[in-house]
């Protein structure tokens, strides 16, 4: 059972080798595969559906894809799929988490910086045939950068179960409680039982 993964990130194909196992998951590099997809969906499900046809549709391989970011209740669900563009271009994972915090700063009661992580994940067979999931991951945003692992928002998102943000856990425990984790686990029946179709 093949799958392609739409993404070079070395750090999400070795999450989803360990998780996916039996399945031979190769990553673009893998196969000397290079595509590049805009995302211009609506939502992270329709973001992630674009990556998978368009990797399936070129390289004749079942492809995955995901989409996720955080979703944060008092800005409307903002930064949303724009997660990774969200400020001035120039900003890096801390000067976007600073940023973040500055559209707090007038909130600092706990019960209004809920947010949530989201990760959509869609599976396309060259035919066409598709499996999805979509998972969250809740929290809320801190007062201040804590902790130096994961990456993205990881150190303003606070996880209540382990009392700590993100960045403050090992690998092995985010990804049992992340949103790309669950998406994954969810995924991952409905993904063995289309490989097997083919
Ligand atoms: P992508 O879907 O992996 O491209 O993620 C989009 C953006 O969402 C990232 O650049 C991060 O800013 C944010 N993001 C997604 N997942 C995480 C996570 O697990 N931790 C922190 N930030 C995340």
């Amino acid at each position: 059972m093949n799958l392609i993964v739409a993404s070079n990130n070395t750090g999400k194909i070795s999450e989803i080798r360990a998780l996916l196992s039996p399945i031979d998951v190769y990553s673009p590099g893998d196969l000397d595969v290079n595509i590049e997809v805009e995302e211009t969906g609506d939502s992270f499900y329709a973001n992630a559906l674009l990556k998978a046809s368009a990797f399936a549709k070129e390289t004749g391989m079942t492809a995955l894809a995901d989409d996720s970011g955080l979703q944060v209740e008092i800005l409307n669900g903002r930064p949303g799929i724009h997660s990774a563009r969200f400020g001035p271009p120039e900003l890096d994972d801390r000067g976007r988490c600073e940023l973040l915090l500055k559209h707090l700063v007038n909130y600092p009661a706990v019960e209004n910086r809920k947010a949530r992580f989201c990760c959509a994940m869609v599976a396309t067979s060259p035919e066409g045939r598709q499996c999805e999931s979509i998972a969250y991951c809740e929290g809320h945003i801190t007062s201040q950068i804590t902790g130096d692992g994961g990456f993205g928002y990881d150190p303003v998102f606070f996880v209540k179960s382990h009392n700590c943000t993100m960045a403050q856990l090992s690998k092995t425990t985010k990804n049992s409680i992340s949103h790309r984790g669950k998406a994954l686990k969810a995924i991952r029946p409905k993904l063995i039982n289309l490989l097997k179709e083919i």
